[in-house]
């Protein structure tokens, strides 16, 4: 064989490896948009757990028959909005390294960042929010509801006995306050728009304020569904909870009906919702006969 040839054939060998490892490397980012929002969901983790973890609240929630292998999907897609000129997060992850490593992913410096609507304030959602005694997010105002921040200075404690998870995120919570100052804004349940089309939805249970975000678009409703659920399996199966580790539910009765009346809700006006916990990208809506669909990119 001649060496031109040799040379060649290295060429078409090396092209074929590579074609090969980009088609095969899962996607990092999805970008979802309607007029005014543009949404980038982003791949952060991606893990299975054991089923020991969940527990059933009711005798036809059954474990076994849902997830047959004796695992869980785990998984963390972190959401990005540019929605009317102003960036907005939901959650800071658990440290500041992290939240900035993450960020720049997606080229946005902490300082940009506009708004932070906190579902709740577990360690995986307020970590990141402060860095030697100072706010990371120098321009954010922070958005939590009444309800979670009173848990957070320890309102309910004689409700359910905390575990100590529960009192290290009420800590750092209550240090979060008082760094951030008049930038955290309590939200009243009043039903009121916090800006522009966007309502916070009572959601109780995950934590005792665990709060969801709709945003009333020009043709369309989103919702932003935080922890009310660990999976999508919950959406036919409600009953199954997440009871044990760090992320399991505070009051799992109530968090069942919570999960509950925001199914019903989904469901009734052909939402579309976002959960950090379904398959990437992350984003669902039910079709007509009430059946869950993922996002069809
Ligand atoms: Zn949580």
């Amino acid at each position: 064989m001649d060496l031109n040839l040799i040379s060649k054939l290295i060429v078409v060998l090396v092209i074929l490896i590579c074609v090969t490892f980009v088609a095969s490397k899962p996607q990092e980012f999805y970008k979802f948009r309607l007029p005014n929002i543009e949404i980038t969901s982003l791949r952060y983790l991606e893990e299975k757990q054991s089923t020991d973890l969940l527990s059933a609240i009711d005798a036809k929630a059954d474990i076994k028959r849902v997830f047959p292998d004796g695992t869980f999907p785990y998984t963390y897609h972190f959401f990005v909005l540019r929605y009317n000129g102003s960036i907005i997060i939901f959650s800071t992850l658990s440290s500041p390294s992290e939240i900035k490593k993450l960020l720049k992913k997606v080229n946005v410096e902490p300082i940009a960042v506009d708004r932070i609507l906190l579902t709740h304030i577990h360690k995986d959602q307020i970590g990141g929010l402060c860095e030697n005694g100072k706010p990371v997010f120098e321009n954010a105002t922070i958005y939590i509801s009444e309800q979670e921040a009173r848990w957070a200075d320890g309102e309910f404690n004689n409700m359910i006995a905390p575990t100590d998870d529960n009192l290290e995120s009420q800590k750092q919570a209550q240090e979060i306050f008082k760094i951030y100052g008049a930038r955290i804004k309590r939200m009243p349940n009043s039903g009121e728009p916090i800006f522009d089309n966007v309502y916070p939805m009572p959601s109780y249970g995950h934590t005792p304020g665990h709060t969801v975000y709709r945003f009333e678009l020009e043709d369309k409703t989103i919702v932003f569904t935080g922890d009310t659920f660990f999976a999508s399996e919950q959406l036919q199966n409600p009953g199954i909870y997440l009871a044990k580790g760090d992320n399991a539910d505070f009051d799992p009765k109530m968090a069942y009906n919570s999960r509950q009346d925001l199914i019903d809700y989904l469901a009734s006006d052909n939402i579309i919702f976002f959960s950090r916990r379904f398959t990437f990208p992350g984003i669902g809506t039910f079709d007509q006969r009430h059946n869950f669909k993922t996002w069809n990119r």
